[in-house]
Order: C-alpha cells, then sequence, then structure tokens
C-alpha cells in the first residue's frame, strides 16, 4: 500500500480541519451520533496512537476504529482532501502489529489468499448442507465458475480479462458468467482465469499491508500481456486491482458498459429489461467514482431504475461475515427503504453488498432476490 511522501499519521491526520462536514455521511456515526464514531473522531484517535499519546491497544480506540466499515464516504466529501484511508490502514496495520488479530479474519485471510484453499472450499461447498446464515455462501459455492477464452459474437471489438476475485470466483460464479455473456454480445473475448486471484482488498482492509501487496503482485504476474482491458464485477474489489494493475486498464463493469459506444451498442440488441429496484454501493461512489453507471446503463436497456438507494448497506467486506449483527444494524435504513420499493429484484453491483441484502431483505420481504445489475441485463437479452 503506497503512502504519501510526507506519510506519517499524524502529517496526515493534521490535515484534517475538524469542519464536521463528513459527520452526516458517516454510517456509522448516523448509527451512534458519537464523535468516536465519526470520522473526525477517528482521525483524532489514529493521530493520537501515531504521537504515542494513547496506547495502540487502547479497547476503546480499537473498537472506535474496528468499526469502521472502510466506506469511503467521508473522504469523497472532504473539503480538505484528507487521505482518510490511508490514515485507517496505516492505524490498523499498527494495531493489528501490537494487539494481533481475530482468528475468524485470519482464517479468512488465509483461505482468500490462496486459489487452492479456495478450491478446496468450493468442494467442500458441494457436499455441505445449506444451513443458517451460511445457507447463500453454501448454493452459491456449488456453482462452478466460468473459466477459459469466450469467443466474441459477431465482429471482435478485442479482449478482456475477467477479474473474478477471490471468493466472488467460486461464490458470484453466476455474475461472472453473465457478465461474459453481455460482453461476448457486445463483441468482446472473454478470457475468465482458471484460478481464484485476490486483489488484497480484505487484507488491506484489516491492516495486513504486507499480504495485500503481495496478493497485488500476484494478480500483476496473473494477467496476460495480450489484453485491451481488464474489467471487474465487484465494485468492492475495483480500488485494489486497479492499483495491483497499474498502469494497465481496469474498468468496473458498469462503468465499462456506460460508454456512449456500449450503450449503443446495447440499444441494438434490442434489450428491453422490465423495471427493478437498484442499490449502488459505497464502493461504486467513493472508489470506482461512478454512482450513476448502472442507472444509467440500465436505462440504455429499458429499465426503470427509479427504486434506487444510495446508503450503507452494512456488509463492509468481513463485518457481514464477522458481525453480521453489527452488519444489519448499519444497514436497517438501506433495508427499510428496500421494503418500500416495489417488485421482487434487486440490483446491486458489489456482490458482499448483494449476498448481504438479499439475506437482509429476504427477511422482510420473501421471495425476493438480488442479483448483479450486469445478470439483470444477461437475463433479457
Ligand atoms: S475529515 Fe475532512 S470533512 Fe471530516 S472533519 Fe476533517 S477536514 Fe472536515
Ligand atoms: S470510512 Fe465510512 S464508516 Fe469509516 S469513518 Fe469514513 S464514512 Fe465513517
Amino acid at each position: 500500500m503506497p503512502r504519501p511522501p510526507d506519510d506519517s499519521i499524524a502529517a496526515l491526520a493534521d490535515r484534517c480541519v475538524q469542519c464536521g462536514l463528513c459527520l452526516p455521511h458517516c454510517p456509522t456515526y448516523a448509527l451512534e451520533h458519537k464523535e468516536t464514531e465519526s470520522p473526525r473522531g477517528r482521525i483524532a484517535l489514529a493521530r493520537a496512537i501515531d504521537q504515542g499519546r494513547m496506547a495502540t491497544d487502547d479497547a476503546s480506540a480499537a473498537e472506535a476504529l474496528d468499526h469502521c466499515l472502510g466506506c469511503g464516504s467521508c473522504q469523497s466529501v472532504c473539503p480538505a482532501k484528507v487521505d482518510y484511508a490511508s490514515i485507517l490502514i496505516g492505524t490498523r496495520a499498527t494495531q493489528r502489529a501490537r494487539r494481533g488479530t481475530d482468528a475468524r479474519q485470519r482464517l479468512l485471510e488465509w483461505t482468500t489468499s490462496n486459489p487452492g484453499r479456495l478450491r478446496l472450499l468450493a468442494i467442500v461447498a458441494r457436499w455441505l448442507p445449506a444451513w443458517g446464515r451460511f445457507a447463500p455462501w453454501i448454493r452459491r459455492m456449488r456453482r462452478p465458475p466460468p473459466v477459459g477464452l469466450h469467443p466474441p459474437i459477431g465482429a471482435r471489438r478485442g479482449r478482456i480479462w475477467l477479474a473474478t476475485g477471490c471468493l466472488g470466483h467460486f461464490a458470484d460464479a453466476e455474475t461472472h458468467r453473465d457478465a461474459i455473456r453481455v460482453l461476448t454480445r457486445l463483441g468482446w473475448e472473454v478470457l475468465a482465469p482458471r484460478d481464484a486471484r485476490c486483489c488484497g482488498t480484505l487484507h488491506a482492509h484489516a491492516g495486513n499491508v504486507e499480504l495485500a501487496d503481495r496478493l497485488g503482485s500476484r494478480l500483476a504476474d496473473a494477467v496476460p500481456a495480450d489484453v485491451d482491458a481488464v474489467v471487474v464485477c465487484a465494485s468492492g474489489c475495483f480500488a485494489h486491482t486497479r492499483r495491483a494493475l497499474a498502469p494497465r486498464p481496469v474498468h468496473e463493469i458498469m462503468a465499462f458498459l456506460d460508454q456512449a459506444e456500449m450503450r449503443e451498442a446495447l440499444r441494438a440488441l434490442g434489450v428491453d429489461a422490465p423495471p427493478v429496484a437498484l442499490h449502488v454501493p459505497c464502493t461504486q461512489r467513493n472508489a470506482v467514482g461512478r454512482a450513476d453507471a448502472a442507472a444509467s446503463t440500465l436505462a440504455a436497456c429499458g429499465a426503470d431504475t427509479s427504486a434506487l438507494t444510495a446508503g450503507c448497506c452494512g456488509a463492509a467486506g468481513a463485518q457481514l461475515m464477522l458481525d453480521p449483527r453489527r452488519a444489519r444494524a448499519v444497514g436497517a435504513p438501506v433495508i427499510d427503504s428496500l421494503t418500500s420499493a416495489t417488485g421482487s429484484t434487486l440490483a446491486s453491483q458489489n456482490f458482499l453488498c448483494a449476498v448481504h441484502l438479499q439475506q437482509a431483505w429476504a427477511t422482510a420481504r420473501p421471495g425476493v432476490r438480488c442479483l448483479h445489475p450486469v445478470s439483470w441485463i444477461a437475463q433479457h437479452l
């Protein structure tokens, strides 16, 4: 994880002018209305730890920093351009060195960092009964990923390498299959990797910066030289994939499809998709920077997305798996707004958000399903 030259955490934190403009955008502040649960409060804690005025393993600071979702909403509205992500990850790395890591987080990092372990997990999932809160994961892991080279239909535009991720390689196989269907219909040749390749997001988010960097390098080595673009379906993996593969072009799929030429090609295919409720993940707004991409592309396919929700759903990477109670509490306003949405389908661009929303929304509205917007397009091609 590169840090700027004047890179002490205290120096980065000193750029905060404590204006508080970020507070109304912070989902954890909205939940508890406590200064320590706000970006400004966390920046102050990080500065105090860095300057040795607070113990690295101070329990209250640890809890406040652990609760941060890393959603990036504070950074995207900050007038002083405070690099909150570097402050958070740098502080978590320091804390991690001092107090260690939760065993479940370690297991998650260990599993996702190795293609062989993920393959084994997918094999085991085929034999496990789908029970409890793991049921959606187990069902998803049973579908084989769409690997290999998929030829274009019609005139060839070029070759795309599909970044299928680590957990997503197996647990989001359906989305990747649908992405390949749409991209090949638009004339792209799509190469889907045989092995799961992690970009390091889950690791960096928990302060495991070294392993995140190593995974980024391995990902860069895995991408062949002869591809014209790399496309990511999960908006949560976009930032780290782009950083790992720089300067190669990396695109989030809905932003890729929202280019004028692609929109025209979709119209020419005569896609006619019905209305769908749309959730815009934090990573789509703050990391990809194209909150409008899915709505715009779906509109080109005839789909009305006026039932649109942009708040944080609470999944926040590992929080969905490690602290589902808090994930539900943070996402409650989003879930509430969705229960009034018409229709029985919700589209979301980040697969961890989609899994979380599916679980939470289905409790309130049995029979609903949550999928990636590219799947909605593929199903109406
Ligand atoms: S992080 Fe930015 S928006 Fe938030 S209080 Fe500091 S200067 Fe203001
Ligand atoms: S990253 Fe998100 S949860 Fe964390 S302080 Fe910023 S707005 Fe709040």
